[in-house]
């Protein structure tokens, strides 16, 4: 695996991320604003579920985020492509897909589930 190029691709999910986080920040803002108005009950409904659209998808931008963080650290720490919780290799083509991917398909099911 060719841990240079990997990490490239991390730092350019970082800073994409980033830049959706502030973008979503902004429409954060932009929602406390607006809760300062009357509004019709319709429109209030349509701004709710827009915001927590919004909101849910910053929750995974923020999550996706510290995922790519964590695995920068483990390329400096020189674990990157172990599974996390069962020490076992990551398949390459899991890493390609998902370069930040901590875990073995496996080990990310049982922990899916456990969430769920
Ligand atoms: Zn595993």
């Amino acid at each position: 695996m060719d841990v240079l190029s990997v990490r490239q691709r991390l730092e350019a999910i970082c800073d994409e991320l980033d830049r959706s986080i502030k973008v979503l920040n902004g429409t954060g803002e932009h929602k406390q604003w607006a809760g300062e108005y009357p509004q019709d009950p319709a429109d209030a409904g349509a701004n709710l579920s827009e915001n927590e659209r919004s909101e849910a998808v910053l929750a995974a931008a923020r999550r996706q985020r510290s995922d790519v963080l964590a695995a920068l650290h483990r390329i400096d720490l020189g674990t990157y492509g172990t599974c996390a919780e069962c020490g076992g290799p990551v398949p390459e083509g899991r890493l390609e897909a998902k370069p930040e991917a901590a875990r073995c398909v496996a080990c990310q099911a049982k922990l899916d589930r456990r969430r769920r």
